[in-house]
């Protein structure tokens, strides 16, 4: 399954040009504009406007109408009353960590190939290497059931309740046999933190110009539904947040994890408000074909794909989207899991191939004034973190991101 080749492509629609859209408004649907992904031979879908409605369906669609709003005026009040946007002080780099996002699970870590210390170690490298100070290093507050409730379902965050479903989740088995308390402070609270580092990360770009969530990126993960190592749906709520907090109407989702971002494609699969380009391996994990139907700008590498053709494949597709879509913030899912030997994402991307990829996005909002935030992602070796650091090096080193504001006053 893995190794089976098929030429890259790119699919973009014209009509997906410079979306508008009131911020806090009903989104509307993108069904009209997504479907380039399908064959143009598809059936024009059925009249929804029936010329004698029936009074029940009047009634009925009143009641949805009205149900719609409650839950949009009840999302709302929640992001409005939440507590993780907090002012942050100039002094801090927009860098957000917390030593609480690595687990650290009785040893039964080591059983998942994921380098589950991967975050503190990128911290601890760009520190060694001077380009970070530790004290301005932004920490985030945990995401409380009311934040996760802005996307979430009660049922999806009362399924966490039970170990077998987060050890379905995590891909840890042993997960299932510790009582859910366990679970939860040694598993899902980590989780928790990276996700308000996540949503802090949209303010912090927007004054800032980007920043870096050194963490996060749950991009299996969509309101009802986790899998792949992600519990919460992180981007989701990063942009509802940014939406009624930020004032902000059009965001561009930047996905170069290795593998298919089908929760946030899920979450956004009708609102046109949220431009999903995403570039990412077909023939692995999460083979997600509905979803695939929601992504505005697909960009298939297959299994081998050497440094060399992802870094022109990529060329192409930030020129095409920069002309399909105009954000107000862009969402950079930059998972390395596309480094060659990576087992799971099966792409062969030297090290330095990584630096360029995040070069080239942060100069794709930086030219354009557009705020960025980083969200780390997949990667699952041990190199990873060195690799993470070493890219963030360059990006301080070419000014494509300021680690300091002014000098802290003890
Ligand atoms: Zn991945």
């Amino acid at each position: 399954m893995y190794h089976v080749l098929k030429g890259l492509y790119l699919r973009f629609s014209p009509i997906h040009h410079r979306l508008s859209t009131v911020a806090g408004a009903t989104p509307p649907l993108k069904s009209d504009i997504r479907r380039f992904s399908q064959p143009l031979s598809v059936s024009p879908p059925p009249l929804t406007m029936s010329t004698s409605p029936s009074t029940a369906a009047s009634s009925s669609s009143n009641c949805a109408k009205t149900t719609t709003k409650d839950a949009d005026a009840l999302r709302r009040d929640r992001i409005l009353s939440s507590k993780l946007y907090f002012d942050v002080p100039l002094y801090k780099a927009p860098i957000i960590y917390s030593t609480s996002y690595d687990i650290a699970f009785l040893g039964i870590e080591k059983l998942h190939p994921f380098d589950s210390s991967k975050w503190g170690r990128i911290c601890q490298f760009l520190i060694a290497n001077g380009v970070l100070d530790k004290t301005r290093i932004v920490e985030p507050l945990e995401a409380t059931k009311d934040d996760l409730l802005v996307v979430h379902s009660e049922a999806y965050l009362r399924s966490l309740k039970s170990s077998l479903n987060v050890s379905m989740i995590t891909e840890v088995p042993p997960v299932a046999v510790f009582p859910n308390c366990i679970v939860q402070k040694k598993v899902l609270y980590p989780f928790r933190k990276q996700v308000g580092g996540t949503i802090l990360a949209a303010k912090l770009a927007k004054e800032r110009g980007c920043a870096i969530n050194v963490g996060g990126g749950f991009h299996h993960c969509c309101a009802n539904r986790g899998g792949g190592f992600c519990a919460y749906a992180d981007i989701s709520l990063c942009i509802h947040y940014a939406f009624i907090r930020l004032n902000i109407s059009r965001v561009m989702i930047i996905d170069l994890d290795a593998h298919q971002g089908n929760g946030h494609e899920k979450d956004f699969s009708d609102d046109r408000r949220v431009y999903i380009l995403d570039m990412y391996n077909p023939y692995i994990y999460p083979l997600d074909y509905e979803a695939r139907r929601y992504i505005d700008q697909r960009v298939e590498v297959p299994s081998g794909t050497t440094t060399e053709e992802y870094l022109v494949k990529l060329d192409e597709a930030l020129q095409v989207a920069e002309h399909a879509f105009d954000p107000e913030l862009v969402i950079y899912n930059a998972g390395t899991d596309i480094l060659d030997g990576d087992p799971l994402g099966r792409l062969r991307i030297s090290p330095d191939g990584v630096t360029t990829r995040d070069e080239k996005v942060f100069r794709f909002a930086h030219d354009k004034n557009i705020p960025l935030v980083m969200l780390t992602s997949g990667g699952y070796m041990k190199s990873s973190a060195r690799v993470i650091a070493d890219s963030i090096i360059n990006l301080s080193t070419k000014s494509l991101i300021s680690m300091g504001g002014t000098p802290r006053k003890n």
